[in-house]
């Protein structure tokens, strides 16, 4: 992959100047990731490493890379206030008038020069003779303006400003929550959603996961210059319990969409999963003979209730058609989704429907629906959540969930080296983890 970046830019690039200023580039990178990897070691839960290279990059807005090799060339970083022109900004530098003439004049990608927004900050870069050497432009959010002196000119390239990629190490012991527990070792509300929706499948995270259980995540941070923007996906995880090691890590197919495999080619994602929500406690579970809160009387209960508070969104645990939606007596506001001709979903109690919803609209796995509430007869906000077989009520949380199958033959090949070198970054950070704590 290192091999491809450089000979991709290298065909790209003009002259020697501009090899400089990649083996610079690559320098700095370097030297990023050790200042990462060194003062991010003391953290007791997370660690971060940099990825391979091509992504490791650093917007030359902040590291002009050149002044590596020239260290006596000045820079300066000038804010755009109201009112300044390009001509007022050149002067204030010493530059002439004859010098921005000539810059106007490199074509198409200039034109964004001919409206400087107050707040847009430039960077010029001058050589000891106080001659222009480098201009950076910020053009757009992700996009800046590069105008350099070759030696036999100047040259002006837009070009995307890089988001960085950064591999980061999450680890931890269950304690109490797999939520709580994942938000100490630093994961976001989103990857740890997605942390349940990989393996929620596979593991019951309500009834199974217990105390002393382990796991370890690598996923992504996003920066731009090198500012924490958010998160990406999830990279690869692994979950131990029970004894048992259930690993997963992603696999982008080339049609471009990111699926979760076991590192043997297993799909992990099942085309039903078994919970609604992320996040909540079972209030009540499945019973033919239950003593009704409100009604007082022993009745049958038939889906499991889930405590949670209202607003919480509620997700469709299954791709398929709505067939009901609306006020359903003692279910208040409901939705039931018929899956296929085997399973029917029904969701109770909603305070309200999410957007678009209407009798006959197809939603997919994992979409939001509805949010919880207490509407119908309910003593507090929870979502009831039943699942029919054939018409038959079945017990959601006990019930058999359908397989996801293996991975397509054909992308098998492509997916267990991607899963050999995901597996073993994982188990090399946790080995480091281990190592360090
Ligand atoms: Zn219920």
């Amino acid at each position: 992959m290192d091999y491809y970046f450089l000979r991709n830019n290298t065909t790209a690039m003009h002259n020697s100047k501009s090899l400089l200023w990649l083996s610079s580039f690559i320098c700095i990178a370097l030297a990023l990731i050790i200042t990462f990897c060194t003062s991010d070691n003391q953290a007791s839960f997370t660690t971060t490493k940099t990825v391979s290279l091509p992504q490791a990059s650093e917007s030359p807005i902040r590291h002009s890379l050149r002044t590596i090799e020239h260290p006596t060339w000045q820079s300066a970083n000038i804010k755009v206030n109201k009112g300044d022109t390009l001509d007022s900004i050149f002067k204030q530098q010493g530059l002439n008038a004859r010098l921005l003439q000539q810059i106007m004049n490199l074509g198409a990608p200039v034109k964004a020069l001919q409206a400087l927004h107050p707040g847009q900050t430039l960077k010029f870069i001058m050589n000891e003779q106080g001659q222009l050497e480098e201009l950076f432009i910020p053009v757009s959010k992700n996009q800046l303006l590069v105008i350099r002196n070759t030696g036999q000119g100047f040259e002006a390239k837009t070009t995307d400003l890089p988001i960085t990629n950064k591999m980061t190490f999450a680890s931890g012991t269950i304690t109490g929550s797999l939520y709580l527990s994942a938000k100490n070792a630093g994961l976001s509300k989103a990857s740890i959603s997605q942390l349940s929706s990989i393996f929620g499948g596979e593991i019951d995270f309500a009834k199974t996961l217990r105390k002393g259980d382990t796991f370890n995540v690598v996923y992504e941070k996003k920066y731009l210059n090198g500012k924490h923007i958010g998160n990406g996906d999830i990279i690869a995880a692994e979950i131990k319990t029970h004894g048992k090691t259930y690993a997963a890590t992603r696999y982008i197919d080339p049609r471009g969409k990111t699926h979760y495999y076991s590192p043997k080619g297993m799909n992990l994602h099942q085309p039903i999963e078994r919970y609604p929500l992320h996040f909540a406690f079972i209030s009540s579970t499945f019973s033919l003979h239950r003593y009704h809160p409100i009604l007082h009387i022993y009745r049958p209960h038939y889906g499991v209730d889930l405590a949670a508070v209202t607003g919480t969104p509620i997700h469709s645990t299954a791709n398929g058609r709505i067939i009901f939606i609306g006020k359903d007596g003692g279910y208040g506001n409901a939705i039931k989704i018929r899956h296929n001709r085997k399973y029917t979903m029904i969701y109770g109690h909603m305070s309200r429907f999410a957007k678009h919803m209407h009798h006959g609209t197809r939603v997919h796995e994992g979409q939001l629906i509805g949010y919880v509430g207490q509407t119908g007869l309910a003593t507090g906000p929870h979502l009831h959540y039943e699942v029919r077989i054939y018409g038959k009520p079945k017990d959601p949380l006990k019930i058999k969930l359908p397989h996801g199958g293996p991975i397509k033959k054909t992308y098998l090949k492509d997916y267990l080296p991607v899963a050999q070198t995901e597996m073993a970054e994982l188990n090399a950070l946790s080995q480091d983890h281990i190592t360090n704590s």
